[in-house]
């Protein structure tokens, strides 16, 4: 058997497709155009570079986007003033604080400051706990996670009843991914660096989201035959023959998981592009909330 691919990149560019039809309407209607401000803290320069990526999507789909860079040296009280002169900006329904802070920053109240109604990124402390209670909605879904499932929905697979492992249990990834799953009437297992017998643990799977940040970890014998496996992983691994030196691996050794799972998404061009369309996603979304359209 060889698994159908889940092709992230295309999936993507429909969703970006599709907001760019709702940003012009959403201007055409009601005059509105949505608003997305970055903070940048240093100079990491893949930080950098995931900033210029989403600031380059949001010109393409529309959205308003500005840039603002704050020093290394920034103080804990110069990057919370920025994040409450954006909450007061009616022209910003979006903050998104590109992490990691620098180690000398307290992340958590950075992130505690930003208004929860534009907590693009997910990340607000409230956010994160309506996430995890029964009857209760998050504002905005973190978007990696929110991105896995969206994979799964757009490609019909039911979520409801199906039991999903998920490999990591970091705050930005496993552990949102894992309330999602939940949300969604899976029933959810989680693992980590402490869990015993993964592969008996992860052949339980009809749905393997792995988010682990190791290299190919996940093997074809880990799989259940037929199993959709998500891979949010992206790891660096020496490549003499490639450009670069290195080339991108997921934490699902690929060619041999693709001969077991039913489907499967490729790194690079799985997760990764449905993370800045679900930030794009989120960004219209609280436009059109604060504007009382939702
Ligand atoms: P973290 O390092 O924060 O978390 C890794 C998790 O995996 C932890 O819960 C850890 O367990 C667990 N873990 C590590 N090693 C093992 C092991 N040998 N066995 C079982 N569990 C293990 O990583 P992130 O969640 O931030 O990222 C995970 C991967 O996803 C990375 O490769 C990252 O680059 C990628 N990523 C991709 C994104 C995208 O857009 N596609 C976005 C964000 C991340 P414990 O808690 O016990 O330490």
């Amino acid at each position: 058997m060889t698994a159908k691919m889940i092709d992230g990149t295309a999936i993507a560019a429909s969703i970006q497709e599709e907001l760019t039809a709702e940003v012009a309407q959403l201007k055409e209607q009601h005059g509105i155009v949505p608003g997305l401000a970055t903070v940048l803290v240093g100079e990491n320069p893949a930080s950098q570079t995931y900033v210029k990526m989403k600031r380059k999507r949001c010109a393409e789909v529309g959205i308003h986007s500005v840039g603002h860079e704050l020093p290394a040296d920034a103080t804990q009280e110069q990057v919370e003033a920025l994040v409450r002169e954006l909450n007061a900006d009616p022209a910003i329904h979006g903050i998104l604080v590109q992490l990691p802070l620098p180690g000398h920053l307290d992340e958590e109240a950075v992130l505690n400051a930003i208004s929860l109604n534009k907590d693009v990124d997910g990340f607000h402390p409230v956010n994160i706990g309506r996430l995890a209670m029964k009857g209760r909605e998050a504002l905005f879904a973190p978007c990696t996670p929110a991105g896995c499932i969206e994979l799964l929905d757009r490609i019909g697979v039911e979520i409801r009843g199906k039991e999903a492992v998920v490999l990591g249990r970091s705050n930005i990834v496993g552990l949102p991914v894992s309330m999602l799953l939940l949300k969604r009437d899976a029933t959810v297992t989680i693992c980590h660096s402490r869990s015993k017998d993964l592969p008996a643990i992860c052949r339980r799977a009809d749905i393997l989201v792995a988010a682990v940040g190791r290299a190919e970890m996940v093997k074809a014998d880990w799989v259940q035959p037929g199993a959709v496996v998500i891979d949010v992983g992206i790891n660096r691994v020496d490549d003499p023959a490639a450009k670069r030196g290195y080339r991108l691996v997921g934490d699902v050794a690929f060619e041999e998981v693709k001969e077991v799972a039913g489907w499967l998404t490729p790194v690079p061009g799985g997760v990764g592009p449905m993370t800045i369309a679900m930030l794009l996603q989120n960004t219209v979304k609280g436009a059109k909330r604060a504007a009382g359209l939702l």
